[in-house]
């Protein structure tokens, strides 16, 4: 079925899906509900309610809308997240949904419902623990950039791929609303009224410009690897026993440590955001304790893999060595303390908030967490060309509380 493009209804959805083999069976009454947010994407979920049979079909609009207007944003997206998410399949096949087909006059992609997983900035915010996920995460950026970078691919192939990821759009966003925005007086800027002395800070703070203009620079030019692009907590579905990575529709060849920050920057903003959720005591401490010891085992799980993976693959003879390899890792470091860093900083006076510090009811608490988040991001910022070890970020963020 080929058709132009436009967004679909629901029924037309639901006429979609049944066109995919081996889904459903031909007679069943499909039903279809549209569970995304609406502002870059819309998601469908299509369900045989008396097979239990599920499927998700997510198709990209053709504009964003942002602080009212609206946002042209290429449909091509879709694409590049449906390719991204079959080479994370490759990679890694129990941590991304199955990709059962993409439909490029429509930017539109067909996956695995994972309906029975919950966004993990949901969990985080319900308190709940995750055992498996540092593991499971770290595995997914080891593989995921180890294998799409020159170490893990032939040179002239990963060129090849880097053109099939440029992605301007998309990057642009990035560019913009995490390099550029929360460091002068623009309008898509949000932040309440309280931190206003804050925003004006980092507006004015040169030293701290000077280190984002570094950042900034990195991710306009290193195209070290196949990065996800937007991995913060709500791209990543959970169970206790298992996570799912969704919605790379950013991915584009980057610094790996842009990936590896944002999931540490996220577990940081749920760590600030606990000033709201936790009562002060045992219990908001052991969880902080608990967000702290994931850090710290993403960070030790994606290094220990990572060098593993280079010390069995077949690198370069210039590049091969362990001297290399320990400079490499060191670099991943600094680059991740400083991606974290910025990644905190734009959830709090930029466009785009997380749920984990936002909707904390008390209004002293939220803004406790506010601070709380803009000491850890700036300090990771102005620290990490400096970074040795993960165990700086710990106590960095335990020292901030
Ligand atoms: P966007 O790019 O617009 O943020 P996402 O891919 O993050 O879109 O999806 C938005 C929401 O749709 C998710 O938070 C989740 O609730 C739901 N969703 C997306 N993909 C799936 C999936 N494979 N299974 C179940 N729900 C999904
Ligand atoms: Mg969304
Ligand atoms: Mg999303
Ligand atoms: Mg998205």
């Amino acid at each position: 079925m080929t058709q132009q493009y436009h967004p679909l209804t629901e029924p037309e959805a639901i006429e979609f899906a049944k066109t995919i083999p081996g889904l459903f069976r031909p007679d069943a009454v499909l039903t279809s509900r549209e569970i995304g947010d609406g502002n870059l994407n819309l998601v469908f979920h299509i369900s045989d309610p008396s097979s239990g049979a599920s499927i998700i079909l997510k198709q990209a609009l053709p504009y964003a809308k942002v602080v009212g207007e609206s946002w042209p944003l290429s449909l091509d997206r879709a694409r590049i997240e449906s390719e991204a998410l079959r080479i994370e399949g490759e990679l890694c096949p129990d941590l991304v949904p199955q990709v059962y087909r993409y439909e490029p006059e429509l930017a539109l992609t067909v996956m695995e419902d994972l309906s029975d997983h919950i966004i993990m900035r949901k969990g985080l915010i319900e308190r709940r623990t995750y055992p498996l996920f540092a593991g499971h995460i770290g595995r997914f950026l080891a593989r995921t950039l180890f294998f799409t970078s020159d170490l893990g691919m032939n040179q002239q192939d990963k060129k090849e791929r880097q053109k099939r990821f440029i992605n301007p759009d998309l990057c642009k966003i990035t560019e913009d609303l995490i390099f550029d925005h929360p460091y002068t007086d623009a309008d898509t800027n949000s932040f309440d009224a309280a931190i206003r002395d804050e925003a004006e800070q980092l507006w004015n703070d040169k030293e701290l410009h000077l280190e984002v203009a570094r950042l900034r620079h990195g991710f306009l030019t290193n195209g070290q690897a196949l990065l996800h692009g937007d991995l913060h907590t709500g791209s990543i579905f959970v169970t206790e026993q298992s996570t799912k990575v969704i919605d790379p529709e950013f991915a584009y060849y980057g610094p790996m440590g842009f990936d590896i920050g944002a999931v540490l920057a996220n577990l940081l903003l749920n760590y600030a955001g606990q000033e709201g959720w936790n009562e002060e005591g045992e219990s908001r401490n052991e969880y902080r304790a608990y967000l702290l010891q994931t850090i710290k085992d993403v960070w030790t799980t994606f290094e220990r893999q990572f060098r593993e993976l280079w010390d069995e693959a077949n690198v370069d003879r210039i590049s091969g060595t362990k001297a290399f390899q320990d400079i490499y890792v060191e670099q991943l470091l600094r680059d991740t303390f400083g991606y974290a860093g910025c990644k905190m900083v734009r959830r709090i006076v930029g466009l785009a908030h997380v749920a984990d510090i936002d909707t904390i009811p008390d209004a002293a608490a939220k803004e406790r967490a506010q601070r709380l988040a803009l000491t850890i991001g700036k300090s990771l910022i102005k620290s990490h060309r400096q970074a040795a070890s993960i165990d700086e970020l710990i106590e960095l963020a335990e020292k901030s509380v």
